[in-house]
């Protein structure tokens, strides 16, 4: 008998199951039904040889016209040659040098062939391929033959005895319970192996996959489920506005009207924030929808009962924004203490990892005696050594920054667990929000502020004679009507090639450019010798400049003293100058489609509508194609559906997210019918872990998630 946990040395007598182990993860015997086929050949249709070139992998069902051995000439032994022939009339040689394999080719045989195709002597050859007789229905019994992924040292032959092998002694207990089973219309987790290994029909493979990927859903929507259960079972302070307090006084200053969005939004915050269960809330919103003052009136709110708010930005230059914004929004309010402020007024502690020892322990102090009642900081407020006096409310700007453990680490600084506002500037899409931010409740700011122009955005074809020099040309006439612009290179380059992470990979595979991608420090020097960008003041911004002067930087920019900022994406997450409307993205084929919708979200905050202008090499084809689809529209939704259904779920889930990517082999975010079993999952899971928080009384289930989590998402069910 085979269960999940069988050792190699259990089946090793049958041919070709040892050679299997250590290949593409499989550890143990039943790992092997996890090889799914990479494709089935129908038996009726058979694959051509014109199908192929020469040095692909070929797989086709050909019948045999000749056969003879020779005695080498050079060698001890014989070789045996062939002639095979497709359902085309196509002939290719066979040549295997060693005659034990002679017998069974005869002229008349069909069987399924595979191996690399070459030519040998202006023939088709292919040199020792594998070989099947698909008339062998103990091994094909059904009308397509399942095509495995190339391995070393295995063919699909031995794959077809193994799998046979391992379904015939399979009795590990399904994970999944069958009523479940019943209600979605699935197939148990055997007859998914078998009708994926051993289908009798082309529709078999589809429904066995069906199941494996509503697994997939069900692990992740399940350790999700655990998680929801958790935060239910914690209590948390309730944290309501003071009557006449600080956030009352905040928006009577207020210089504009809350949009209807905003006001429900906060509404929804504030009876969260009422309750006696810690808020987890994500709210999205498009880059300038207004969702720094929703956080800000939480914050406030939190602060007015006492307690303290902490925002945690994904980067210096962030936090230094939002430290200054806040500032300035609350006025004379963030003086509190001080003379000459507010009666009901706070402070505001800023701290980031650059800070001088002096400055840091001063920040460190107002944390941890409560003076500080808003904490702005990136990374650094993780760490040790800071305390809060009495942490209330957690707000993570840009979320997708950060993992689910920074966020956890921030909550743990709490002495009860905390309200958590995540916010977004990157719409979601439903199934990414469902499986990635499946463990918090989502609210959406859908309107831009009142008196926002738009963004037009177009397409430069570098390559086109005198289109770059306009470009150049529109970023001054910006710059000549009061304006400000940024430019936005790939890299920094100044020295290495290693600071490409930002750029999007080479996903059409193209081969790497001719031409070095656009770096800060050379365009820097480029534009200041450009005759059309003459009397423009030029300053740079990239992630390796001190702290210091990157900050002084933005200051600068943010007072209008630099007409045009060179930059890295380092401006790319909430930078907010209005006064901006230009903004021309080099290479822009290396960025992805979110990424561009955010960087373009840095001009047009203001009044006078924006401009972005995406040049690129690309003429042609995908890339270009991406790129009018950002220049086509603006909204934000319609751009992460695009951008989901051209990218790979991991890199949507992103680095910190990377748990995920293991967990989602199967399941395609972006596809409909993917996206009923997440919602199917996401119920069964929510139903099964109400009932039996720790599984205990589904053991197979149990082990399925032990084995696909990590040790992290594991520990919740163990808490259970
Ligand atoms: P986000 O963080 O969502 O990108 P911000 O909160 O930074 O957006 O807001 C963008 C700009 O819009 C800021 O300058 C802010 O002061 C302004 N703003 C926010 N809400 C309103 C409103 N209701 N009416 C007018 N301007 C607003
Ligand atoms: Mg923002």
């Amino acid at each position: 008998m085979v269960d999940r946990v069988t050792r190699f040395t259990k089946v090793a007598d049958l041919a070709g199951a040892a050679k299997l182990k250590g290949k593409r993860g499989i550890e143990f015997a039943g790992d092997v039904l996890d090889l799914l086929p990479r494709k089935y050949l129908d038996r009726n249709v058979a694959g051509r040889f014109a199908d192929f070139a020469p040095g692909d992998a070929v797989a086709l069902i050909a019948t045999v016209t000749e056969a003879k051995t020779h005695k080498m000439r050079q060698r001890k032994g014989s070789m045996l040659t062939a002639t095979i022939v497709d359902a085309d009339g196509t002939k290719a040689g066979l040549v295997f040098f060693n005659t034990y394999v002679a017998g069974d080719l005869k002229p008349g045989t069909t069987a399924l062939f595979m191996g690399t195709l070459g030519y040998y002597k202006g023939q088709l050859q292919l040199a020792h391929p594998s070989y099947s007789f698909i008339t062998d229905t103990d091994i094909y019994p059904g009308e397509v033959i399942p095509i495995y992924p190339v391995m070393k040292g295995v063919n699909d032959l031995n794959m077809a005895q193994v799998v046979r092998y391992l379904l015939d002694c399979w009795d590990d207990p399904d994970p999944v319970p069958a009523e479940i089973l019943h209600a979605h219309g699935l197939v148990s987790e055997h007859e998914a192996y078998r009708m994926i290994h051993r289908p009798i029909d082309k529709v078999e493979p589809h429904r066995g996959r069906r199941r494996l990927r509503y697994d997939e859903a069900l692990v992740v929507q399940t350790a999700l489920a655990a998680r929801r259960a958790a935060y239910d079972r914690e209590t948390s302070t309730p944290r309501r506005p003071r009557e006449g307090g600080l956030l009352a006084a905040f928006d009577a200053r207020l210089p504009f009207e809350l949009t209807a969005g905003q006001r429900e939004v906060g509404e929804r915050i504030a009876q969260d924030m009422a309750g006696e269960r810690p808020m987890h809330r994500l709210l999205q919103g498009e880059v300038g929808s207004g969702k720094t003052i929703v956080a800000l009136r939480a914050m406030l709110a939190a602060v007015d009962s006492g307690a303290q708010a902490a925002l945690l930005a994904p980067t210096e230059v962030l936090a230094g924004q939002h430290d200054r914004s806040i500032r300035a929004m609350l006025g004379e309010l963030a003086e509190g203490g001080m003379l000459g402020g507010a009666e009901h007024g706070t402070k505001v502690a800023l701290l980031t990892g650059s800070m001088s020892k002096a400055a840091r322990e001063r920040a460190l102090l107002g944390i941890v005696t409560g003076e500080a009642g808003i904490v702005i900081g990136t990374h650094a407020l993780i760490q040790q050594g800071v305390d809060f006096d009495d942490l209330g409310l957690v707000v993570v700007d840009e979320q997708h920054r950060f993992g689910v453990e920074q966020r956890d680490a921030l909550r743990g600084k709490a002495t009860h667990p905390p309200h958590v506002l995540v916010m977004t500037a990157t719409p979601i899409p439903r199934t990414v929000a469902m499986t990635v931010f499946g463990d918090m409740e989502t609210s959406a700011l859908t309107q831009l502020p009142a008196g926002r122009a738009p963004i037009v955005s177009h397409v430069v074809p570098a390559a086109k004679a005198g289109w770059l020099q306009r470009t150049w040309q529109r970023l001054a006439e910006e710059v000549a009507a009061g304006h400000q612009g940024y430019v936005v290179c790939p890299r920094i380059g100044d020295d290495d090639e290693g600071d490409a992470q930002a750029a999007y990979g080479d996903d059409d595979g193209e081969e790497s450019e001719k031409r070095p991608l656009h770096g800060v420090v050379q365009t820097l020097e480029q534009l200041r010798a450009e005759p059309a960008l003459a009397g423009v003041r030029l300053e740079m911004l990239h992630g390796r400049m001190p702290a210091e002067e990157k900050d002084a930087v933005m200051q600068a920019f943010g007072r209008g003293e630099i007409d045009v900022l060179v930059s890295t994406t380092v401006i790319e997450v909430g930078v907010d100058v209005p006064n901006a409307t230009a903004m021309v993205i080099l290479d822009a084929d290396r960025f992805g489609i979110s990424q561009l919708h955010q960087l373009r979200g840095r001009v047009g905050r203001g009044s006078a509508g924006g401009l972005c202008l995406l040049v690129t090499d690309a003429e042609a084809g995908q890339t270009y194609e991406r790129l009018e689809a950002v220049a086509a529209t603006t909204d934000g939704f319609e751009l992460a559906d695009l951008d989901l259904s051209l990218r790979r779920e991991g890199d949507i889930l992103g680095a910190n997210q990377s748990g995920r990517r293991t967990q989602l082999r199967l399941l395609r975010l972006s596809h409909p019918k993917d996206v009923e079993l997440i919602e199917a999952a996401r119920d069964d899971a929510t139903r099964l872990i109400a009932e039996d928080p720790d599984l205990s009384g589904h053991p197979a289930l149990k082990a399925m998630l032990a084995r696909r989590l990590d040790d992290e998402q594991a520990a919740f069910l163990e808490r259970g």
